[in-house]
Formats: C-alpha cells, structure tokens, sequence
C-alpha cells in the first residue's frame, strides 16, 4: 500500500497494547482520569500493578513500534523498539514534531491520515509509508493507527508500525527489473511470450504488443495472429508450431507480418518447450522485429552485387595481394577477352612485369613503398595481356590491416593505359615529326632569304671596309687625324656586330635545336625576326608599321619557332601585296594584351593590305600543301598554326573588307605575369 491510501484495520495485539497503555496511564494517579479508575472492576491493586507491568514490558519489548501522537502531531510517547528502529532514544522524540521522521514530500499525506483518524475516533486505518532514519536511510513501514479519547475527553492517536523496508525493496527492485526489462525489450525489438498449447492460452509482453500492433487491453489469440501473418507464411507457421506441439520440441522461424497500414514487418520468433507446474506443455520464447536486419541485409547484398557488377564490367581490374606482396585475387570480367592478365595469382608485380630489370630504379622505390605499408598511386609498368600482347598498366593500391593493426597486404585497382601510352607515344613522334619539318621549312625559308641576308650582311661589311679605308687615311695625314681614326673604327666594330648579329640569327634559325621555352619579350622577338626580312621588305616596296605596346607582360616560348612564324606571315603579306600597285604597300604588327576566355592573353597580328582570300581559301589555306601560288608549297600556315598551338595558342586569319588579311596570334602569357 503507498502513501496517500488509508484502510480500516482489525488490530490485535496493537489494541491490546493500546488497552494496556491505557490501564497504565490511569494508574500514575492522573487526577482526571479517577472516574475511569472508578470503573476498573475492583481487583487487588497488586494484581493491577503486575498486569501493567506486563502491558509495559510488551509495550517497550514487542518487535512492533509504537507511537502516540496527540492532534498537533507531536509525538506524546514511543516504545524502545521504535525509537530504536529510527535510531533515536525514545526520549530524542517525546515531545517532537511526528513529521520530523517523515519525508518532506509525506508531510500532507502524514497529516491527512492524523486528521482521518481524528474524525473517525476508535476506528483503524492502515497505510504504508516511508520513514527517514536519524543516519537518513529509509524506513519503509506499514502503519495501524486509531484515535482513542482519552479519559479527559482529548483525542490521541495510537500507531503501530511494521517494518516493510524488506518487502518494498523487493518490490522495488521487482519493478525496476521489470522496467529494465521492459526497456531491454523495446531497444532490442524483442517481446516475449508464453503460450499454452493445451488451452491455448496466450500471453504477450509489452514489446511484443507493440510488434505485432495490437491493444494491450485486448487477450492475444491464434485466430489475431494468424490475420496478420503474411498470407504467404501462414501456413509454414502453422506447419511449425504444429510440429512442435506434436513433437513437444522447441522451435525457431521467421515469418512476415501485414500490418494495418499495409506495411510488412519481418520477425523471428524463438520458443522453449517447457511443462508447467500441471505436466502440462508450454512454450515461453521471444519474438523480435528482424525488419531493420533484413533491410540491410537486403541493401548489402544489393551492395555487393552492385559492386560485383561494377567489378565484372569496368574495363578496369582490382586485385588483393597478401603480406608477401603476391597476387591473391583478382576481380573476374564477365567479358572473357577482359583485359587483367590470367594466371597471376601467386606473383608479384615484379614477377610479371618485364621492364623490373630495365627500369630497377622505379622498382626499388615502389617496393621501398610496399615495405612501408604506405599507398602508392599511379605506378605504370608494362605487363601482359590473357591473350599474351603486351600492355601498359597503370595501378594504385593501399594496404589494409586486420583489427589488431596486422598488415595483410594491399587491395588496389588497375587500369590498362595502353592506349594513352601510345597516344603519347605517337603525339612524341608527331611532335618531332612536326619540328623536323619547322626546320627544313626554316631552312628553305631562309634559301629564299639568302639575297636578304646576303645583304644584310654585305651591307655592315661594305660600310666596315670604307670605315678602314678611312681610318688608313686619317693615319695618313700629318700629323694623323687620330680622333678621325678612332671614330671611324668605332664605327668599324658598330659594323662587324651587325654583320655578327645577322650571321648569328641565320644560323640560329638554320639549326636544328630542341624546342626551349622560355619567357620571352615579344617586341624583341618581333624586333629580331624583322631585322632579317628588311631587305626582302624593301624590295617589295613594302613599309612595316611596328605598333608594339610598351608595357606587355612576357610570354612562355621559343624564340626561334616563334620569329619563323613571324617571317612566315610576313613574307605571306608581302607577296599578297606584290600585285598592288594602286596603294602604299604597308605592314602593319601589332602586339598587344587582351582578355580571352576569361585570361589575359598577348595579341599579336600581321595586317597587310594585298588581295585577301575568298571564303574557300579561308577554309582550306591551314591545310598542309594547300597553295594558291604556282611556286608555293602550301606548308608555312600550317606549320605556323602547329607551332603556335603547341605554344598553347591560336592562329586565325580574317579576310579584311577594303582587301587584305589579317593574322591574329593568340598566346597565353606567362604564369608568373598571370597570377
Ligand atoms: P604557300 O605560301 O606556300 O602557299 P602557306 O601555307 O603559307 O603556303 O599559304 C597557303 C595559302 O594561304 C596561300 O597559298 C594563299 O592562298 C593563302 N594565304 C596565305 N597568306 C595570305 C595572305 N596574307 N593573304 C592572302 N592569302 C594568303
């Protein structure tokens, strides 16, 4: 019983106690109470003494604790036994206030019982309550108690208590077992049940309720559960539990449920065959809500077929190597002319590959690596194809470790580049193809300039031998002009280095030299290459305007490629303006810094103003050996354009309205002015 329900009691040996206590207290010779002595039957007061002496000795001694309590609730007497039980002398509580071994959150309960008492004089009530002992622990007792009146007429209230501590602790920990199991139960989706087989009694836990959605106030029968069993289960659970009733086995089987909503639960139900106390047959087993484990079952698989697939069809391969770096396993292809090599199971990948011995310094370090237990990434070494041919393989790993931190070797995945690596390989030898061809064509080019250099040469020559002769003169006089003479060698060695210069730009372009690029200045390579083709400019009557801005930024390339395409396109304007005769024949260069696709970029064009080209020329005039001259060999626009590409660049040409062709070059600068 808690605090807060009061109940009549029939008291036995508390109203005898009560009785006593009462005989007793009329015999201290309380003036008041002479009336009730009057009515103690006459009796040999010795007689009297000994019977109380015996109330009292059962008062104090009796494993029982007794307490009066008057209407204010202070505590008018107690017994030994009692005081004791609380850990207090009898007289540490006389004259207290009772709810000082009470809990604070008891006091109104405490008074409420006091009161009912009052208002119902000699009637028993009996509660449970807690007490607090004088070290604070609890004191569970069960309480009679009945108001008497005393002999001048006031209320007392006598109570008795029993020590429950022991009971309610039980009860307590019954309850908190109860609900931890409750507890486990919804955490781990499992109820329990017991099912009688004989009467088909059945009993279900909390859990269990909720599992299969049911009322709790409603009795769990077959006929329910049968209903919400997937139809296409029933009768594999009837098959089971049957059996085992037959069989009187234990049993374990999973089955669907239909829910109202339509939804379907997954739940595995595991039962013991038990006899019940009457040799009667019981089953006492659990019932858990599996769908989450089925779902993810369900997903993994998909998961790992997804990934098998995967496996099978990409043209990539994954393999396993264990700790001695051999080959374990390697993923299967469903197409059989997959390209992972066969019967490499038990090799290293040095053991396969045939370059380990060429390239042994590529090894040592990837085996370096492997010994490390660290990944590597993109390692690419020749191998074997099933069918034998030779391949490029490129592959990455990482070595995985079991739960102690044991290395068992790497997991990692392989790709065929074979292809990329003969595109490389073949984009190489165009490439050399290509500067071979820059070459040669440099140097027909400069066959076609001989005249041009051979003046630009003739010319400081001729000026360094009249500068001698002079200078010979000015030795000569008397006395010898020798400012005369030192101006003009001076001008002799301005000479000798111009003709220097040419001779060291011709053969500059005539050389075959590997591609270098460098951040250049363009004016001064626009400069140079125009120093080359004066003479040729000139002939034609043609005047160049150099419109170079001062402050551009530089550019990455090469020097020599870049001022071929240069002469390239200005021999072109020139030739294009050979039949014009009814305007000035000008050049216009022009290099200047402009936003393409987002980027600062360099610009530079060559503008001349001869006859252009029609629309079909436009689209054809990049094309190697296309040519409009009758001694033209049709390379110079093509090769421009490969060279500048390869300088991350674009050529373009653009028939201008008045007559004319422009030509736009369109190079990115360089990182550093970039950024
Ligand atoms: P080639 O000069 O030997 O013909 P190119 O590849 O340099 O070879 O030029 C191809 C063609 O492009 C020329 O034959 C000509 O038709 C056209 N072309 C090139 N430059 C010009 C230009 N500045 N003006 C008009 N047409 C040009």
């Amino acid at each position: 019983m808690m605090p807060g329900q009061i109940a009549k009691f029939g008291s036995t040996a508390a109203q005898l106690v009560f009785g006593g206590i009462a005989a007793l207290r009329s015999l201290r010779g309380d003036t008041t109470k002479k009336r009730r002595v009057e009515e103690v039957p006459r009796q040999d007061e010795t007689d009297l003494r000994e019977a109380v002496k015996q109330w009292r000795e059962v008062f104090e001694h009796n494993p029982v604790m007794y307490f009066m309590v008057d209407p204010a609730g202070t505590v008018v007497n107690v017994n030994t036994f009692g005081a004791e039980q609380l850990g207090y002398t009898a007289a540490e509580l006389i004259g207290q206030s009772v709810l000082g071994v009470f809990f604070e959150e008891d006091h109104d309960f405490v008074r409420r019982c006091v009161a009912v008492c009052l208002e119902t004089v000699e009637q028993s009530h009996t509660w449970e309550i807690r007490k607090i002992r004088k070290d604070g622990s609890i004191l569970w007792v069960r309480e009679n108690a009945k108001a008497m009146l005393r002999g001048d007429g006031a209320p007392i209230v006598l109570v008795a208590c029993e020590n429950i501590t022991e009971r309610k602790e039980a009860e307590n920990a019954l309850r908190q077992s109860e609900a931890y199991l409750a507890q486990a139960q919804e955490l781990s989706h499992t109820g329990s049940f017991g099912w009688k087989a004989a009467t088909g009694e059945i009993t279900w836990s909390k859990e269990t309720y909720r599992i299969f959605e049911c009322d709790e106030g409603t009795k769990p029968a077959i006929p329910f559960m049968l209903q919400r069993i997937h139809p296409e289960d029933r009768l594999a659970v009837q098959r089971t539990t049957g059996r085992a009733v037959r069989e009187r086995q234990d049993y374990d089987h999973e089955y669907r449920l239909v829910m109202p909503d339509g939804s379907v639960k997954h739940v595995r139900a595991v039962a013991r065959a038990i006899r019940d106390a009457r040799g009667g047959m019981e089953f006492v087993g659990s019932v858990t809500d599996i769908t989450a484990t089925k779902e993810a079952e369900r997903r993994f698989r998909d998961s790992e077929q997804r990934f098998r697939d995967y496996a099978e069809t990409a043209s990539d391969w994954f393999w396993e190597t264990g700790p001695d770096h051999r080959v374990t396993q390697i993923s299967e292809h469903s197409d059989s002319a997959g390209m992972a090599p066969s019967g490499v199971v038990g090799l290293t990948r040095w053991d396969i590959a045939p370059d380990a011995d060429l390239e042994p310094e590529k090894w040592r370090q990837h085996r370096a690596a492997l010994d490390a237990h660290v990944p590597f990434r993109d390692l690419v070494y020749r191998s074997r194809d099933r069918n034998g041919h030779a391949i490029y393989v490129r592959t990455s790993g990482k070595p995985f470790f079991d739960t102690n931190g044991e290395f068992l070797g790497y997991r990692g995945v392989c790709t065929d580049v074979t292809a990329a690596i003969r595109a490389d390989q073949a984009e190489e030898a165009l490439r050399k193809a290509q500067a071979e061809l820059a070459h040669v064509t440099r140097v027909t080019t400069l066959g076609e300039l001989t005249a041009s250099i051979a003046h630009e040469i003739n010319q400081p020559l001729a000026a360094v031998i009249a500068n001698a002769d002079a200078c010979i003169s000015w030795l000569g006089r008397d006395p010898p002009d020798l400012t005369a003479a030192r101006r003009s060698v001076q001008w002799v060695i301005e000479d000798g280095n111009r003709a220097g210069d040419v001779i060291r730009r011709v053969r500059a372009l005539a050389r075959k030299s590997d591609i270098e690029m460098v951040p250049l200045d363009i004016n001064s390579v626009v400069r140079e290459a125009m120093a080359l083709v004066q003479r040729e400019l000139a002939t034609h009557a043609v005047s160049v305007r150099l419109e170079l801005s001062s402050a551009l930024h530089r550019i990455s390339g090469d020097r020599i490629q870049l001022q071929q395409v240069l002469i390239n396109l200005v021999m072109n304007g020139i030739e294009a303006m050979e039949s014009v005769t009814d305007k000035p024949r000008e050049l216009a260069i022009r290099a200047d810094e402009a936003d393409e696709d987002g980027a600062r970029h360099l610009l530079l064009t060559v503008t001349d103003c001869g006859v252009g080209f029609s629309g079909e020329t436009a689209q054809r005039m990049f094309t190697p050996f296309f040519t409009t001259k009758s001694g033209g060999l049709g390379m110079g626009l093509s090769i421009c354009r490969s060279i500048v590409e390869a300088h991350g660049g674009r050529l373009s040409a653009f028939a201008d309205q008045g007559g004319g062709a422009t030509f736009q070059i369109i190079l990115p600068l360089c990182e550093e002015a970039v950024s």
